[in-house]
């Protein structure tokens, strides 16, 4: 890393750089037929080129301008020149590790003869006009020859060139569609703009989807793979190791923070959690940023279904502590059942409404609260879920004479949810209440 950047500052001394200018273009020999090509300009997109009876195939094609999706004609002659160098031109396979501008730049100019591939999602978001929080004045769409004519959801596998080449995707991560591109045989993994090295902090849209990606990595990928990473060193896998145990902790130390009411700007002044306080020497910068991404995909991220039913569950506990029958009767089904009391009905719900609001009428509970966490359950199709609970309660009721007496009980039940239209709905409360 240290020779490319003493490169590239040589270069940026001795001329003009960026976008309109040729930039000296860096190849170097991984094996006997696999190549890395580094650019020397920002943003220095590292592509690998396998070269063989087959044709070219290309991962990545640097693009210095991120608001447009094709690199101007001075880049793309310079990567054309490595390129020759390498054996790698004309390329007839085209990867995109990812939809970011800076990887696409050679899309639009191969796509009539080189055949690009990427995630189905890369395609997708390709194809539409997208204003991403760090691009407010928008990109997109891609011209119709610049799409990737072949998608990949999960897997994929390419036998070419006596290399046997794997696309993987292992869900939201650095972006919706992230294409990791390991030569199997040759023990090299281009992991796009997912990893960067321990120093070189990589955000993403989905943090905590990253975590996931480098634990599926260290599982799928042999000891001694060989990482390539989008703008940053070779490294291996100890390092992703590393940077998945700093990511994991530094999610759950956010988490409970931010539950403390803690703030970003708090939490960005200081150190990492321990030991990653003292094993990251990176810049005070990227540490910032790097926050900054972890704390905006825990914001922004939509609950999962476990979590939604859990929230449903906690609105009705406070519902009873409240006395509030517009809150707890908030996501009711019309045809909800419940079974209580030895009977099993089905009360509509007006019924319901006049039978809580009588009950919250003379009750007040001074507790009403889960004695243990409440086990959650999601049918595999995502349409049905069940909250199963364990509640204590006690608080005091108006008895007829208008005497207050104490009320105490225990209580186990399971509420039914189903989603209807997007929306969960409870459909059926059993629960093993009694009167005593
Ligand atoms: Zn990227």
């Amino acid at each position: 890393m240290r020779a490319t950047i003493l490169f590239a500052l040589a270069w940026i001394l001795a001329g003009p750089g960026g976008v309109g200018a040729q930039q000296p273009v860096e190849v170097e020999r991984l094996t006997d037929n696999l190549q890395l090509i580094r650019p020397s300009a920002l943003p220095r997109t590292v592509m690998l080129a396998l070269t063989g009876s087959d044709g070219a195939l290309v991962v990545d094609f640097e693009n210095p301008d991120l608001e447009t999706f094709r690199a101007d004609d001075a880049v793309a002659a310079s990567i054309r020149d490595a390129l020759e160098r390498a054996g790698a031109w004309p390329v007839r396979y085209l990867i995109n590790t990812h939809w970011h501008p800076d990887h696409v730049g050679g899309n639009e100019r191969l796509g009539a003869d080189a055949l690009i591939v990427a995630q189905a999602e890369t395609r997708r978001l390709l194809s539409i006009r997208q204003t991403p929080w760090w691009l407010p004045q928008g990109i997109g769409p891609m011209p119709a020859a610049g799409l990737p004519a072949v998608t990949f959801d999960d897997r994929m596998t390419l036998h070419l060139n006596g290399e046997v080449i794997e696309l993987l995707n292992f869900g939201p991560a650095h972006t919706e569609g992230d294409a990791v591109v390991w030569f199997r045989n040759a023990g090299y993994a281009h992991v796009g703009d997912l990893f960067h090295g321990f120093e070189n902090l990589a955000p993403g849209d989905d943090m905590e989807g990253l975590a996931r990606t480098y634990a599926a990595l260290l599982e799928t990928l042999p000891t001694g793979t060989r990482l390539v990473s989008g703008h940053g060193p070779i490294e291996d896998l100890s390092q992703l190791e590393r940077q998945h145990r700093m990511l994991v902790a530094t999610l759950a130390w956010m988490k409970a923070e931010l539950e403390a009411g803690a703030t970003l700007e708090r939490l960005q002044e200081q150190p990492l959690p321990a030991p990653w306080n003292e094993e990251f020497t990176g810049s005070d910068g990227m540490r910032k940023q790097w926050l900054g991404a972890i704390h905006r995909s825990l914001e922004e991220r939509s609950p999962s279904d476990e979590e939604q039913l859990l929230a449903l569950h906690r609105r009705s506990m406070d519902a009873h502590l409240e006395s509030d029958v517009d809150k707890l009767l908030a996501a009711e089904g019309a045809d909800a059942v419940v079974g209580s009391r030895g009977e099993i009905s089905r009360p509509s719900i007006e019924e319901r409404r006049a039978l809580f609001g009588d009950y919250f009428g003379v009750t007040h509970f001074e507790v009403y609260r889960d004695m243990v966490p409440p086990a959650v359950k999601v049918s595999k199709d995502g349409s049905l879920g069940w909250v199963i609970v364990q509640v204590e309660a006690s608080g005091v009721q108006d008895g007829a004479s208008g005497a207050l007496h104490e009320i105490k009980f225990q209580s186990n039940w399971i509420e039914l949810y189903e989603k209807r239209d997007g929306e969960w709905l409870r459909v059926g409360n059993v629960s093993n209440f009694a009167p005593f």
